[in-house]
């Protein structure tokens, strides 16, 4: 039978059977976060369409091709955020959270862009990212750096290499930038396309090209490394001493431009020769100027965002998937009585067990039915209440994975120190 509706291209579901590798990965990148002092703030997924486009820049992708944007009712332009940094600094700028003080926050949750979807590229996404702000030195870029790198081994994520660049102040970046233009003007004609679109309007962009022809122009483009103001290059030069006291090992990459305008200094991306063409995990850098860009005070800042489908998949790909959520136990109950004691029996074992994974047998059913669900739900032990059992007061407690031994029978009232010793593995 077809299906009558369909979830729109490029915006997946989270199936049950993926959503521990989901928590698991967001309950472990919220811990890091929190040990190194970063507070969560919560943004609206809709902002004003001029946030983004003053902030994240004209002549990106993201504004002229990926954004969703529409008319709101009073045919106000709204667009669906495409990524975190504006709408956090949009809020911290609103509510006075950077007047003379430093700001450390992270934020998750979906973002939108209209692009082609294929593996590890989807038009809803989800980012965790993290901000620091009023801090112009390089110790904080360090510290963002450590903090990600922290990450990936709480998380057994190897195979990863961070990426590092310095695109220098603006006023450096411009007078690159034209001999950038110079360069690629004389040799227009192997330029694509976009890039020749891009000549004038954003010709950094072009360095950041994936297109394969074009690699050896770019590859003999003057390097911008070479065009960097003396306080970009001390403050690029400290940025490696600090990671290589930390012991974080990096690769110097000139042509790492980013993809957004607001970028200036320390750029860096973390990358994966593990998923194919959608390698980067998590990239960032600074962005001093655009805190008084949207009106704020002029404050230094500094962010990165990740991609968690991304890092779901290495997850997966690294056998990661066996987070355990199956129940523990599940309760097996025939006959009227036993099907109303059963409930009172299941809640005092929640209030004793609050950890225990407990699933009560819905639907009635023979013992049989009632096994083969309880056996299909990956139980560990069936516990039985049947006409005898009642009678008795006990209840009968079945292992239904082979290994685990012979079928007993308690009291009922034993039953809770029974399974906090043999499933939980803690004693009273
Ligand atoms: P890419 O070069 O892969 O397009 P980007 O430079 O556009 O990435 P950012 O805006 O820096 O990406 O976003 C940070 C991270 O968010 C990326 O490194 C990636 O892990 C993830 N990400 C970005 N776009 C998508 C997408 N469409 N689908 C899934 N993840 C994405
Ligand atoms: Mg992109």
């Amino acid at each position: 039978m077809a299906k009558q509706f369909q979830a729109i291209r490029g915006m997946n579901d989270i199936l049950p059977s993926e959503s521990s590798l989901w928590q698991h990965l967001e309950a472990t990148v919220r811990d890091v976060l929190a040990a190194y002092g970063y507070h969560e703030i919560r943004l609206p997924i809709v902002e004003k369409t001029e946030l983004f486009a003053r902030s994240i820049g004209e002549v990106t992708d993201i504004v002229e091709k990926e954004m969703y944007t529409f008319d709101d009712r009073n045919g106000e332009s709204l667009t669906l955020r495409p990524e975190g940094t504006a709408g956090c600094l949009r809020a911290c700028i609103e509510h006075g959270l950077l007047h003379n003080q430093t700001q450390r926050l992270w934020y998750a949750g979906p973002m939108f862009r209209y692009e082609k979807p294929q593996k590890g590229r989807y038009r809803q996404f989800h980012q965790v990212g993290a901000e620091a702000y009023g801090m112009p030195g390089p110790d904080i870029d360090a510290e963002l750096i450590c903090l990600s790198a922290r990450l990936w081994r709480r998380l057994g994520i190897d195979r990863v290499t961070l990426q590092l660049n310095s695109l220098g102040s603006s006023a450096a970046r411009a007078a690159y930038r034209e001999r950038l233009v110079a360069y690629f003007e004389a040799r227009q004609q192997e330029l694509d396309q976009d890039s020749q679109h891009r000549l004038h309007a954003n010709p950094l962009r072009i360095l950041d090209s994936k297109n394969p022809t074009m690699q050896a122009v770019i590859a003999e483009a003057p390097s911008l490394l070479d065009h960097l103001d003396p306080e970009s290059r001390a403050h690029f030069e400290s940025l490696q001493d600090l990671l290589g006291a930390a012991g974080i090992a990096y690769e110097i990459n000139p042509r790492l431009v980013r993809g957004l305008d607001y970028y200036c200094k320390t750029v860096f991306e973390w990358v994966t020769d593990t998923l194919g063409a959608q390698g980067t995990i998590c990239a960032g850098g600074r962005y001093d100027g655009l805190i008084e860009q949207l009106g704020g005070q002029a404050n230094g800042g500094i962010g990165f965002a990740m991609g968690l489908e991304r890092l779901v998949a290495m997850l997966a790909a690294a056998n990661q998937s066996g987070i355990d959520t199956n129940p523990h136990a599940f309760l097996i109950m025939v006959g009227e009585t036993a099907q109303r004691r059963g409930l009172g029996l299941v809640e005092r074992l929640r209030d004793e067990l609050p950890a225990l994974r407990l699933r009560m047998n819905c639907s009635g059913g023979n013992f049989k039915t009632q096994f083969r669900r309880a056996d299909h739900s990956g139980a560990r032990f069936a516990l039985v209440l049947g006409e005898d059992e009642i009678n008795a007061g006990t209840i009968a407690i079945k292992p239904l994975r082979e290994t685990q031994g012979e079928q007993i029978t308690l009291p009922q009232d034993q039953a809770g120190a029974w399974l906090r010793t043999a499933v939980l593995g803690t004693v009273a």
